[in-house]
């Protein structure tokens, strides 16, 4: 590198990785309150938080997503550790970790878990609106059920959660993936008729024809689109078990009032699936419409080393619902300190720092103002701040132990109160604003 070129690499402004992108202070606002709508949320239907690491061996997500689809094929953020060589991936998806965690902490050993984690996922697609690199899933797994009554549990969580966040255009589509026997005898079909058109196929589903064909079903390729729909139906193989799990499944539903469409290219992305499969689809955010998606993975624990459970999950992606609140309308208020506290000369400071922790102590939000500057320029801040109250305090003040006591919004004239006094005096005022608020006594 020349020196030249060296200092304008200097120069250059750094920037987050594409598709990762920061939350700054509003919108992360936003997030919060989401974030308390989802955990009362999950606490009413009995889900207990896990938390896993963001980084897991590659080989875990290799032998749970499965070889041949998107994610382990080409959207995986993989790695060698430069100090000991292990192979490592920032994981793209949760049930994996999920299932590993419980397998490895012998979670399942006295009762059926029902769990739930969230954070940040990584996978290297195209980004776009509502399809990042670095985005949040909710996610939640219940293991050790393997009736239908678990996967209906888990469609009426969501419905709930929408009618929670008030979203009303999202609709349910659902199939049913069978066993893997079933899923064999169809697969032959299936690939008998795709051999037809092979001619037609994209790379990808050329690839795929015998490695995973059911997968083509899944594919986004509008030109293939004739061809997948009139491919053989997996549910006209299923058997006795599997349609009887899916009829109980939608009983529930119906009992509940939940509509829904039954999709057979509904497929999922992931190859641990079978039996139920669902995705929640809004038309409102575009091409990236699907906000959640899920289904039973009953193989999955067996397959990473546990003793054989049934299980069922669901993720939602956070970025998209979040999107979509806001479209219908969610709004959230930064939030206000009920006090601003300004003071001048030493004395002062050292007294506005004890009514601050004292008000603090009783529950008030108070922004003390840091960084001297005018009593006037102060003032501006506290007005900016929307605090109710601002503290004050001068020379005269501190010199008396007292603190001034001004009303920032409604009516009322300043006044002095003992800094013991201070916590009182603020639960009045504020307690008449809100009284007056809802139209006095
Ligand atoms: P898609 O078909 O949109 O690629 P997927 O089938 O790969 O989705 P899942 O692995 O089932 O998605 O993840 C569950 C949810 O996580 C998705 O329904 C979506 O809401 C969200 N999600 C998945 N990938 C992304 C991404 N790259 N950016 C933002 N959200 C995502
Ligand atoms: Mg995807």
């Amino acid at each position: 590198m020349t020196e030249k070129t060296e200092k304008k690499a200097k120069q250059q402004t750094l920037q987050a990785v594409r598709g990762m992108n920061d939350i700054l202070p509003d919108e992360a606002e936003a997030w919060e309150h989401f974030e308390d709508i989802v955990r009362d949320w999950l606490r009413s239907y009995g889900y207990r938080p896990i938390r896993m690491p963001i980084v897991e061996p590659t080989p875990l997500f290799k032998r749970a997503i499965g070889e041949v689809t998107d994610i382990v094929e080409k959207e995986m953020y993989s790695f060698e550790d430069a100090l000991n060589g292990e192979h490592l991936t920032l994981r793209p998806e949760g049930t994996a970790s999920c299932v590993r965690a419980i397998i490895q902490h012998n979670l399942l050993h006295v009762a059926p878990l029902r769990l739930y984690y969230h954070g940040p996922m990584f996978r290297h697609e195209r980004p776009q609106k509502g399809r990042y690199r670095q985005f949040h899933q909710i996610g939640i797994e219940a293991l050790g059920f393997d009736g239908p009554d678990i996967d209906a549990e888990h469609i009426l969580m969501c419905a709930r959660l929408w009618e929670d966040l008030g979203l009303d255009d999202v609709r349910l589509e659902l199939n049913s993936l069978g066993s893997a026997e079933e899923r064999a005898a169809h697969r032959a079909a299936l690939i008998t008729y795709l051999e037809g058109h092979r001619d037609r196929l994209d790379e990808d589903g050329k690839r795929r024809l015998y490695t995973n064909p059911l997968r083509i079903l899944d594919t986004k390729n509008p030109e293939l689109q004739d061809i997948v729909e009139a491919a053989p139906k997996l549910m006209d193989y299923l058997g006795e078990e599997s349609l009887k799990h899916f009829d109980g499944v939608q009983t529930l539903l119906k009992d509940a009032g939940v509509h829904y469409r039954i999709n057979h290219r509904l497929v999922r992305g992931l190859d641990y699936y079978n039996r139920t499969v669902f995705e929640w689809v809004t038309t409102r955010l575009g091409a990236q419409g699907t906000v959640c998606a899920g289904g039973r993975y009953d193989g999955l624990v067996e397959q990473l080393g546990g003793r054989p459970a049934p299980a069922a999950g669901f993720a939602m992606g956070v970025e998209r619902l979040l999107a979509l609140w806001r479209e219908s309308g969610a709004q959230v208020d930064a939030a206000v300190p009920d006090v601003y506290v300004v003071h001048q000369g030493e004395q002062a400071q050292r007294l506005a720092f004890r009514a601050a922790e004292a008000l603090r102590e009783h529950g008030f939000a108070v922004l003390t103002h840091c960084g001297g500057g005018s009593f006037k320029s102060q003032m501006k801040k506290a007005d900016a701040s929307k605090a109710q109250l601002a503290v004050v305090i001068g020379e005269d003040e501190a010199a008396s132990g007292e603190v001034g006591l001004k009303p920032l919004r409604g009516p009322g004239g300043q006044q002095r109160v003992p800094l013991e006094g201070v916590a009182d005096a603020v639960a009045a005022c504020l307690f008449i604003d809100e009284e007056e608020e809802d139209g006095g006594i």
